[in-house]
């Protein structure tokens, strides 16, 4: 069964919970239907709603800090829509901008999708030394893109609108 996703009430996304808790904040009005499975109910002795697909909280829960989705070489391709970061084709793998032989490190600032051929091109030189320049610089991941992550997917059809425009 998939997972609910639970927004805060200022409709920022905060974490996920299993359909029947989803229910529960939902029947305990502490919680409101956003998007709700198109064909799947649920039922039960006084129950009939729609399987809730993203609930929002009715009150504003404080966040004491943002969660930071933690880096991976998935998440890297996820961020960059599987785009390479030098040539705009299709993108299969993670290019350190200064290499790892040269002290650079696994993080978002550091990392960018690249497709084989420029990642091989490029080697064991950053963008200066290997003369190829980046068409955009890397970026820590948006809300969007973390949730995308969170959720086990690369889909942003899987995700509300208000959430995947951020990330276009
Ligand atoms: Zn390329």
């Amino acid at each position: 069964m998939r997972d609910t996703l639970v927004l805060n009430a200022s409709f920022e996304p905060l974490s996920t919970v299993t359909l029947n808790r989803a229910v529960v904040l939902v029947l305990q009005d502490k919680a409101v239907v956003e998007q709700a499975h198109p064909e799947l109910r649920m039922r039960g002795a006084a129950v009939d709603i729609p399987a809730p697909r993203v609930i929002r909280l009715c009150q504003y829960v404080r966040v004491p800090f943002r969660r930071r989705a933690p880096w991976s070489r998935r998440g890297v391709l996820v961020r960059d829509r599987h785009r390479c970061a030098y040539c705009g084709r299709r993108a299969t793998t993670v290019d350190h901008v200064v290499p790892r032989s040269q002290g650079g490190q696994d993080t978002w600032l550091n990392t960018v999708a690249a497709c084989a051929e420029d990642n091989h091109r490029k080697a064991d030189r950053t963008p200066e030394e290997a003369g190829m320049a980046l068409l955009r610089q890397p970026f820590e991941p948006t809300p969007a893109d973390a949730m995308l992550l969170a959720l086990g997917q690369e889909d942003l059809s899987a995700l509300p609108d208000w959430l995947a425009l951020d990330a276009a």
